[in-house]
Formats: structure tokens, C-alpha cells, sequence
């Protein structure tokens, strides 16, 4: 089959051609039918230290949000047909270990990540096993199917604890309005928040954080955040905090803005860097903190479905897809966003 593949340490992907994925007896064949690049992809893509350090096994298919279709499945498999169009749930765990036996499946400590350290999805097939696989309402276009993979992480940053969903009549600061800042804005609106408030450097990115239903849109090169966030919230400091920019700016502007007893959750990485943060300050505001990682098997995806049924929501998020692609333009596509031309962007198996 034709595949994109990392096939030796260094920048470059190869498209070329891999054997077609055996399938266990608990795995799903899926033949691709949309994937959406993630910036894991391009760090990947252009290998920094991160990149380095992870992937060690070579040749690796990469990439991990997709949507596909059911065309074999195992002996063991009982959930999912051939011809469901799925989703993938891209973090597999051995169900096994203890956090996975305490249902904390998404800190698995054996958790293995498609087209990071198994094979990935920017190919013509991929095995998933059958639980990583997340059925579909059909009419969903193929690259919002795909997308769910990082909505998820969105909406597991709004609501890191599922039950019950405190969003509701909150005022929410979220900094950093890249795909997954810009789909927890849809997210925390759709879901009812008061007032929403983004802050982002880049000007085209600001703009969106408009259409996804943000209220208040500020630049913090241009504008002073800590000051527009107390006049917009009357002085009492935002009741929860998104940080999903990676800045460690913006993680203590909003550290700062966030109201005594706010809560907060972390998903933006800092690439491996220490952040200066007072400690004490967090501890005498008594703030409640969620370090996010990946969704929480399956609540959040349940959440997910919900939220894509809704018409509003989907348009919305439609407009966080802003490219395609074939499969053979990757050069193109991982240009396309490193220079920020392309948000979301899809690729379609295509070769
Ligand atoms: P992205 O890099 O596209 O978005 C980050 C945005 O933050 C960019 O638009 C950038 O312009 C903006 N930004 C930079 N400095 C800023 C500042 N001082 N104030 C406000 N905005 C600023 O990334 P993404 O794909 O949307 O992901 C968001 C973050 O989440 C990244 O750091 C990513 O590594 C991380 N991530 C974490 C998980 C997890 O499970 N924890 C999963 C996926 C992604
Ligand atoms: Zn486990």
C-alpha cells in the first residue's frame, strides 16, 4: 500500500509504499479516507529534540487523526462492522495496567500513540484495535470525523472532569487560538459560557476566535490581557482558565487573571522548558489545576458526539478546516502550516 513514512532520524517523510497492516483478532482494518495533520506531525516532520528522543523505531507511517472505513476486522472483534466509517481514538492502551484498571485509560503507562510510536494513519490502511475505534454518524464530512481526535482534546481541557459538565455561566479566558485554543472556544460556547475571552498573537488566528463564539478577541502584543481580562470580568479575574498556547507569557498572564478559586487546565506543551511559576500564589488563590493530556476513554468522546450533532457546532468547526490535500503534496501541507497559511488542514489518501 502507499504510505508516508519516516524511514531514518532527520527532517523529511518519504511517501512511498509500506506491506499492508496484519490484523490482530481484537483489530479493525480501516482503509483511510481522510486525516487531518496535528502539530505533533510536524514536529515530527521537521524532527526537533522531542521528535528525537520518541521515535526510535524506523520505518514509522505517521500521523494519528482519521477517519476510515471498516473493510476486515479480527475473530474477536464484536463491536464494529465492516462498513462502519470510524474515528480513531489514537492513544492505545493495554487495558491492563493500573491506572487502566482504575479507569484512568488515558495516563495508560504502557499507552502507545499511532504514527508516533505505532504505525500511523497517513496510508491507505491502518489495524486499530477494535476498541480505538469510534463509530460515526455518516453524515459527518470525513475531515471533521478525523478532526474529533484533537476536539477531544478541547473538550477534555473544558471539561477535565466529566460529571457534571461546570462550564455554564462561566466566564473562561483561553490563550492561544490555534486548532484545539479555537475548537475549546466552540466548545465552552456551545456549552453555555458567559463570556468568553482569547487572547492569540497571530491576527488571523484572533479573527477566528470570533467566529467560534469568543467575546472578547485581545492581542496581547498590542493590548495588556491582565487589564482587558479584570474590566471584562468586573475585577473578579476569569472563573477558569484554558491555556492552550504553550507560551509561558500566557501561562502566567492567565495564572494571574484567573479568579481565587478559578479553575484552570493545562493543555499547551513548552517543549520540554521549566516555567518560573510562584507556587505560593497558586496555593493562596486556591486554584483548582488540570494538566490535561490526550481524552478521557470514552467519556470525552461521548461528550464529542454530543456537540457534533448540533449544527452550529459543526459549522463551526468547518471553518477550523481551512485546506485539503493529497497525501503526495505532505511537503506542501506541513509548509503550508509551519508558516501558518493552513489552521486545520486535511489529507486525503491520495497518492
Ligand atoms: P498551535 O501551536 O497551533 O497553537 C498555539 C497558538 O498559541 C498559536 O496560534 C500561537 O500563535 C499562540 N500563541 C503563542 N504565544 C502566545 C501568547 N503569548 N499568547 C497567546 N497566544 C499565543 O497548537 P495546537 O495544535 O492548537 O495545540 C495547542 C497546544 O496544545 C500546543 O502547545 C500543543 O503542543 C499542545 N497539545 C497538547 C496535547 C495534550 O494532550 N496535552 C495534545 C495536543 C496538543
Ligand atoms: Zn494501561
Amino acid at each position: 500500500m502507499h504510505a508516508i513514512q519516516k524511514v531514518k532520524p532527520g527532517p523529511g517523510l518519504v511517501v512511498g509504499t509500506s506491506e499492508k497492516p496484519e490484523l490482530g483478532p481484537h483489530d479493525v482494518l480501516l482503509e483511510v479516507k481522510a486525516a487531518t495533520v496535528c502539530g505533533t506531525d510536524l514536529h515530527i516532520y521537521y524532527w526537533d529534540e522531542w521528535a528525537s528522543k520518541t521515535i526510535k523505531d524506523f520505518p514509522l507511517i505517521v500521523g494519528h487523526e482519521v477517519a476510515g472505513e471498516v473493510v476486515a476486522v479480527g475473530e474477536n472483534v464484536t463491536t464494529v462492522n465492516i462498513g462502519d466509517v470510524v474515528s480513531a481514538e489514537s492513544h492505545v492502551v493495554d487495558n491492563t495496567c493500573f491506572q487502566c484498571r482504575i479507569n484512568q485509560r488515558h495516563v495508560c503507562q504502557n499507552t502507545r500513540i499511532l504514527g508516533v510510536t505505532r504505525s500511523g494513519v497517513f496510508a491507505e490502511y491502518v489495524a486499530i484495535p477494535e476498541q480505538n475505534a469510534w463509530k460515526n454518524d455518516p453524515s459527518l464530512p470525513l475531515p471533521l470525523m478525523a478532526a474529533q481526535e484533537p476536539l477531544g482534546n478541547a473538550v477534555h481541557t473544558v471539561l477535565p472532569e466529566h460529571s457534571p459538565p461546570d462550564i455554564s455561566g462561566m466566564t473562561v479566558l483561553v490563550t492561544g487560538c490555534g486548532p484545539i485554543g479555537l475548537m475549546s472556544i466552540a466548545v465552552a460556547s456551545e456549552l453555555g459560557a458567559r463570556k468568553i475571552i482569547a487572547s492569540e498573537t497571530s491576527p488571523k488566528r484572533l479573527a477566528k476566535a470570533k467566529d467560534m463564539g469568543a467575546d472578547v478577541a485581545v492581542n496581547p502584543l498590542e493590548e495588556d490581557l491582565v487589564e482587558v481580562v479584570m474590566s471584562e470580568t468586573e475585577g473578579v479575574g476569569a472563573d477558569v482558565f484554558l491555556e492552550m498556547s504553550g507560551a509561558d507569557v500566557a501561562l502566567l498572564q492567565g495564572l494571574e487573571t484567573v479568579r481565587p478559586g478559578g479553575r484552570v487546565s493545562l493543555l499547551g506543551l513548552h517543549g520540554g522548558k521549566s516555567v518560573p511559576i510562584d507556587i505560593d500564589y497558586v496555593i493562596f488563590k486556591g486554584l483548582r489545576i488540570h494538566a490535561i493530556i490526550g481524552r478521557r476513554m470514552f467519556e470525552t468522546w461521548q461528550l464529542v458526539k454530543g456537540l457534533m450533532a448540533k449544527n452550529r457546532f459543526r459549522e463551526r468547526l468547518q471553518k477550523i478546516v481551512t485546506h485539503q490535500l493529497p497525501m503526495r503534496d505532505i511537503d506542501l501541507a506541513m509548509k503550508m502550516l509551519k508558516e501558518g497559511e493552513a489552521l486545520k488542514l486535511a489529507l486525503l489518501p491520495e497518492f
